[in-house]
């Protein structure tokens, strides 16, 4: 016998809106909430002409209003029915792919565009994957407006000062002036995430520093490997490896160290090097 009492409701299944049931496994949390929308469009400011291209369009709640503004838009997404649905609309034109899997500069160089606003309400659990794809392909960007976990911004912003201090924070600061511009809360989507969220605006360097990304990442990644041991434990053998003598202070931990003095020291090794 059913263990589920006679009468009671079923769950509700989670729709995001025009009868598409929300998949989990693409992150989908659906923009319900007009105010939020309106809020991150104003930010955005299309011109007439521009090249927007949205990752993650879903159902077209930021899309929609978007490309009234900017006359057409390209937009990315993955799952197969939201793509079919969106090709439905004269203006857009949609590439049904993983982003991760999009070259944004092959992209921007065969259709001869001038510089791409990247925009989305990202999938979050690919969030900083996407962040890193798109650093590979900065040049080619004017500037990028991305819904994220609250938690995964503050990092993005973060100074030495400050407890959310990462990895992320110094590899996207070297490039990046980025600030919040919006706080969402959960109930601002169908379905709710768990989590707050909060818009970030990133624009990159007009002059940006001369840059061997490999070795500066791979620096990047050691320090932080253990957050709070000394860069003496961390960096010490890697920079050995690379032949450097000691004119840094190895003895701080990654944390403490600003974003111009990781540059600065990656610029020293790679010209030993
Ligand atoms: N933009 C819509 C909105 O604000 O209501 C939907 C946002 S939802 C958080 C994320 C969207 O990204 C979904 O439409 C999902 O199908 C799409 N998506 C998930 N993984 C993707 C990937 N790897 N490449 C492109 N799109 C993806």
């Amino acid at each position: 016998p059913s263990r589920v009492p006679a009468g009671a409701r079923k769950p509700r299944p989670v729709t995001g809106g025009g009868g598409h049931v929300a998949r989990k496994r693409f992150g989908q949390n659906f923009l319900q909430d007009q105010g939020i929308i309106d809020g991150i469009v104003r930010a955005i400011d299309p011109q007439p002409d521009e090249r927007l291209i949205e990752i993650g369009p879903g159902l077209a709640a930021l899309t929609q209003p978007l490309v009234e503004r900017a006359g057409r838009m390209t937009v990315i997404e993955l799952d197969r029915d939201l793509a079919a649905r969106l090709r439905q609309h004269p203006q857009l034109d949609v590439i049904e792919s993983d982003v991760l899997k999009v070259d944004f500069t092959a992209l921007a160089v065969e259709r001869d565009w001038p510089k791409l606003r990247v925009v989305g309400n990202l999938p979050y659990n690919i969030s900083t994957p996407i962040l890193f794809h798109l650093l590979d392909h900065v040049d080619v960007v004017q500037d990028q407006h991305f819904m994220l976990q609250k938690e995964v911004i503050d990092r993005m912003v973060a100074t030495p000062a400050q407890g959310d201090y990462s990895r992320l924070s110094v590899m996207l600061q070297w490039r990046y002036a980025m600030e919040q511009v919006l706080f969402v809360p959960p109930e601002s989507f169908d379905p709710p995430p768990k989590v707050n969220s909060a818009v970030v605006r990133m624009v990159p360097l007009a002059e940006p520093p001369e840059l061997d990304m490999p070795l500066f990442g791979s620096l990047v990644q050691s320090a932080f490997s253990q957050r709070r041991k000394l860069l003496r434990h961390t960096l010490g053998h890697w920079l050995e490896d690379k032949g450097f003598g000691g004119e840094f202070d190895l003895q701080r931990r990654a944390e403490e160290v600003p974003v111009a003095e990781y540059v600065a020291l990656a610029q020293h090794v790679s010209l030993k090097a």
